[in-house]
């Protein structure tokens, strides 16, 4: 398909250079607003919520650095989101580094203003505290909304240090704020130590499904996301990925590695079990760089990201 202004392709490797160009988002063109787009890649770069090594807020560049690999079709799915949606890259949001609270009200601003349009916001985290003001932002446009909640952690905490918003305490404070459908919400991959052995009850009480890595362990997870589309059925669903969901073997870049995780291929297998379902938005969190010394846990956000744009609603399959 060739290039055009209102659906233009990611600049190719044969134009110029994957190594060079601009340093966007899978090199598409870069743009101030979402009016005229469909979906749209910006970057939280947010770390002052995280409780052990900090770092994520160079996750949006470095995800961005990874993704020059990154070619426009899909060749498992026949994906060809370019050319069917309207596409850019929307930058940074310029949260305030020194103070939280103050970052979480500039995150959910701007996420209100990107949502007067019609645009499906793709976010490269950032720590998993940005998932609360744009859970907040969404739920404002589209009412309660379910969730695939991929991560080693529930990130259901009361509180952290006594602080009521940090990345551990998210989707503790959504469900209180009613932005989340509880028996709409699935979490895949949870799995380490905790503080009590009840970690994992409290979620399961509001009516999440929640899946351990355990159960994930030698299976496809095919068969599981198969049950995930039956239970989040037609309504709005936001896709939040933790990469730590992931075994540190294929992204220890993370802040807090768990072992016994979930591999690339059933990370995979998850987002592209969300085709279908109603896709409003999306983030991939926790990419610390300063630990990735392959650079693959920021190639394997930079991939997941791509998936996810590959299976949001009006997408077309060749
Ligand atoms: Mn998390
Ligand atoms: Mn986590």
């Amino acid at each position: 398909m060739p290039d055009s202004p209102e659906r233009p392709q990611p600049l190719g490797g044969n134009e110029m250079p994957r190594f060079a160009g601009p340093a966007t988002m899978m090199r598409l063109p870069s743009r101030d607003s979402a009016a005229d787009l469909d979906a749209c890649f910006l970057g939280v770069p947010l770390d002052i919520g995280t409780s052990n090594r900090p770092g994520a807020r160079y996750g949006p560049r470095e995800i961005r650095s990874e993704s020059v690999l990154l070619r426009p079709y899909n060749m498992a799915t026949r994906a060809a989101p370019f050319d069917s949606l309207h596409v850019a890259d929307l930058g940074d949001v310029p949260i305030n580094t020194f103070n939280l609270a103050d970052s979480v009200r500039i995150i959910e601003e701007a996420y209100r203003a990107l949502l007067l349009h019609d645009c499906v916001p793709l976010t490269l985290g950032g720590d998993h505290t940005i998932a609360l003001p744009i859970l907040r932002a969404m739920r404002e446009k589209h009412g309660p909304i379910g969730m695939v909640h991929v991560d080693a952690h529930t990130d259901t905490s009361e509180a952290m240090f006594g602080e009521a918003v940090t990345h551990g305490t998210p989707f503790r404070r959504a469900v209180e704020e009613g932005l989340l459908d509880p028996a709409r919400v699935v979490q895949i991959g949870l799995r380490g130590t905790g503080y009590h052995t009840d970690d994992f009850d409290w979620p399961r009480t509001q009516g999440f499904r929640v899946v351990p890595a355990e159960e994930c362990w030698h299976i496809s997870l095919a068969p599981l996301m198969g049950e995930v589309r039956e239970q989040l059925g037609s309504g709005p669903v936001y896709i939040s990925f933790d990469i730590d969901g992931i075994d540190p073997a294929y992204a220890g870049g993370t802040g807090t590695p768990e072992f016994g995780g979930l591999t690339t291929i059933q990370a995979l297998e998850i987002i592209r079990g969300c085709r279908g379902l109603n896709v409003i938005g999306g983030d991939l969190v926790e990419v610390a760089p300063v630990y990735d010394t392959s650079g693959n846990t920021a190639l394997l956000a930079a991939n997941l990201l791509f998936e996810m744009l590959c299976i949001l609603p009006g997408v077309e399959y060749r």
